[in-house]
């Protein structure tokens, strides 16, 4: 049985960083403020969508962020998806997210580029996402942005260390790549980024010399054991559903046996993109408020 020493709990730092945000928001709210306030589109009936909503609800809820949930149906087109952003857009309310993914009838990214970037708290927007690059105050993608608050929550070193990143996505593998590469205290660490693309020699090879593994691929047990060397530190970000159990990219028993420390799936990252989300909330609602947050380039997230 896996002693508690080698997990990465993400479901410990992120009730940790959600109870500091309650805290917060308690200490800055008067008369003269309505409490912060998070709009969440969700189209469909995808369950597995559902089932993220609703743990995204309940962590606002014990933040003290308030929220309104959009439901719209799966046969909606892009034009009146664009009409309901517009109307979010307009509204007072902090931050919103369009839960993904979407049907295949509407394009992700114009609806993603439709999104005003100062509500955007996701941090999807190619704004957010140029601005997160260079390191100026901005909201941050929420799952690279949680990933890096667990390494940094847990005192983990990336200073010349190699991480190797599998996964480009746009969402997680391709910003984190970035974020880890910037010369701030979380970063400044050698990073190599695989996909699809990369020959598999070469992705072993990488993967075989690398401090810290953070998987996002969407195949899951896709690194197992063998890949990896001794004293590794692996962050596995996917969520497969197999046989109706949720598990993630990293085959964990055999990962387990030579690394120093892992997340496990569900419970790791899972947890830290939904505080990553509540965070860019609270900013969003300081923002509006004209109350200083904290900047990302000099370390502080
Ligand atoms: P995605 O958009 O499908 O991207 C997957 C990436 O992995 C792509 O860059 C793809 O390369 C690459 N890839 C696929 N197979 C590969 C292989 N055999 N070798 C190397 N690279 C490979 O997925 P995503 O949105 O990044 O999500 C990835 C996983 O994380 C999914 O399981 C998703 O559910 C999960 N996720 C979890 C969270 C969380 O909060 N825990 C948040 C977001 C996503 P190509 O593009 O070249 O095909």
């Amino acid at each position: 049985m896996p002693t508690k020493s080698k997990i990465l709990d993400g479901k410990k730092s992120s009730e940790s960083i959600i109870s500091d945000v309650e805290q917060e928001i308690i200490s800055l709210l008067n008369d003269d403020m309505n409490p912060p306030k998070l709009g969440v589109v969700l189209v469909g009936n995808n369950p597995a969508s559902e089932s993220y909503v609703r743990n995204k609800i309940r962590a606002c809820k014990k933040a003290g962020i308030e929220h309104i949930l959009i439901k719209l149906d799966e046969t909606i087109s892009e034009n009146e998806l664009l009409i309901e952003i517009d109307k979010l857009n307009k509204s007072d309310i902090d931050g919103f997210i369009v839960q993904l993914p979407l049907p295949s009838h509407i394009d992700m990214q114009n609806i993603i580029n439709s999104i005003d970037p100062s509500k955007d708290v996701d941090g999807f927007h190619p704004i957010n996402f140029g601005k997160t690059a260079l390191g100026l105050p901005s909201m941050k993608p929420a799952t690279p942005y949680g990933i890096l608050k667990l390494i940094k929550m847990n005192k983990i070193e990336t200073k010349g260390k190699h991480v190797v990143v599998v996964g480009r996505s746009n969402i997680v593998g391709k910003p984190l790549s970035i974020m880890l590469g910037n010369d701030f205290s979380i970063g400044r660490a050698t990073v190599t980024s695989c996909d699809i693309n990369t020959p598999k020699n070469l992705l072993l090879s990488e993967l075989k010399r690398a401090d810290i593994i953070i998987i996002a691929v969407g195949r899951p047990g896709f690194l197992t054991g063998d890949m990896v060397k001794e004293g590794v530190i692996v962050i596995d970000v996917g969520i497969n559903k197999v046989d109706g159990k949720i598990i993630g990219d990293v085959e964990f028993d055999s990962v387990y046996e030579k690394c120093s420390l892992i997340t496990p799936v569900p419970g790791g990252v899972g947890p830290m993109t939904i505080s990553a989300l509540v965070i860019n909330t609270l900013n969003s609602w300081k923002s509006k408020y004209k109350i200083k947050t904290k900047r990302y380039e000099k370390g502080n997230l």
